[in-house]
């Protein structure tokens, strides 16, 4: 892989011999890829490299990714959403951040002013485009690849410690891989790369057992998500432009009883009408509605997501917000500012 060059790998592992205190960080809101790729890492860096490592996370819990953080790996997670002073303490303690899965600083919110300011080494590895080169030490970024966890695995191979065997990495690292990867390509339904492929391989024959991820991602839900989530088709709406959406209240949440995070995956279904080009899905948040968008080829996610919802992503995988204001105040001026959008981006 072109981004992993000899000068990089070194220069990581000149920062991995120097450093005591580590903090791993990822974005808001994280998804599969982003604690995959934070358990990965935390798991090589204390196992492999014998370091004091720890991931810090925006949010107030993994959410849906929970299962990825077993009972005697809590203490390794420091939540801001729910815990703010710890984990600034301990960012402000560390002599190395590695950032992964978001392009910057800013997608990490309330973690933001802290990593900004903290005086170590930063480090990123990210998939997305654009990454902010400036505030960083090192950088490995490309978009040519599924998921962070993807970019990490093979920035691992490429480490002199590890010398390419998958078999020497340790058992949790290779599984929340996996599982990062596997949630961001969607079950290798999309951005899969030959290198994907390549990665799952070299993970399985290290012993990765694949069916007991597939089993806690696709196969552990709760009957009333699936109630949701036909409630949600039958009023979905689809614009003459051939985009889809939903919009989710509290009301709908509370009333099924389904936490937002498991809606997870809802905005890909109505892409499997011959017709529909986009997928929009809103779910109301504090004072605002969270956006995330999906798209087929030749129609740009990211783009609808930066123009009118102040976000990004990838081209086809993109998210961002809807803030109330004084001229959205209801569901109705929602679907108002969300039809004009479509409208006005397919002009
Ligand atoms: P999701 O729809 O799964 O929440 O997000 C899909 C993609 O869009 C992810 O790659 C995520 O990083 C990106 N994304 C979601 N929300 C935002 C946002 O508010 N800002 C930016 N820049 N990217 C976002
Ligand atoms: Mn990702």
């Amino acid at each position: 892989m072109e981004e992993i060059t000899k000068a990089k790998v070194q220069q990581f592992d000149s920062m991995l011999r120097e450093a005591r205190c580590v903090t791993i960080a990822a974005h808001v809101n994280a998804d599969g890829d982003a604690v995959g790729s934070c358990s990965g890492m935390l798991h090589y860096l204390c196992e492999n490299r014998g370091l004091d490592a720890v991931v810090a996370l925006p949010d107030r819990d993994a959410g849906v990714s929970s299962f990825l953080i077993p009972e005697e790996d809590r203490p390794f997670f420091l939540f801001h959403g729910s815990n703010p002073e710890e984990a600034e303490r301990r960012i402000e303690g560390s002599d190395l951040i590695i950032l992964q899965d978001c392009n910057g600083f800013s997608r990490t919110e309330g973690l933001a002013s802290a990593l900004e300011k903290a005086p170590a080494k930063k480090v990123l590895i990210d998939h997305h485009v654009g990454p902010e080169t400036e505030s960083f030490d090192l950088v490995f970024s490309t978009s040519e690849v599924s998921s962070a966890s993807e970019l990490l695995f093979f920035i691992l191979m490429a480490l002199p410690d590890i010398g390419g065997d998958a078999g020497k990495l340790p058992q949790m690292t290779g599984l929340a891989l996996m599982t990062g990867m596997t949630t961001d390509t969607n079950n290798f339904a999309n951005s899969v790369y030959p290198t994907t492929f390549d990665m799952a391989s070299r993970l399985i024959a290290a012993g990765v057992d694949r069916d007991s991820i597939l089993g806690q991602l696709y196969f552990s839900y709760k009957e009333n998500r699936l109630r949701l989530m036909g409630f949600l088709l039958s009023k979905m709406t689809i614009t003459p432009e051939g985009v889809a959406y939903m919009i989710l209240t509290r009301r709908n949440l509370a009333h099924f009883g389904i936490s937002e995070g498991e809606t997870e995956g809802f905005v890909n279904l109505p892409l499997s009408i011959k017709e529909v080009r986009m997928s929009v899905f809103l779910k109301q948040d504090n004072g605002c509605f969270r956006v995330s968008t999906r798209s087929k080829k030749g129609v740009s996610a990211r783009k609808f997501a930066e123009r009118y919802f102040n976000g990004g992503g990838h081209e086809n995988a993109a998210g961002g917000r809807l803030y109330f204001s004084d001229e959205i105040s209801s569901i109705r001026d929602v679907v108002a500012y969300l039809e004009q959008s479509i409208n006005d981006f397919f002009a």
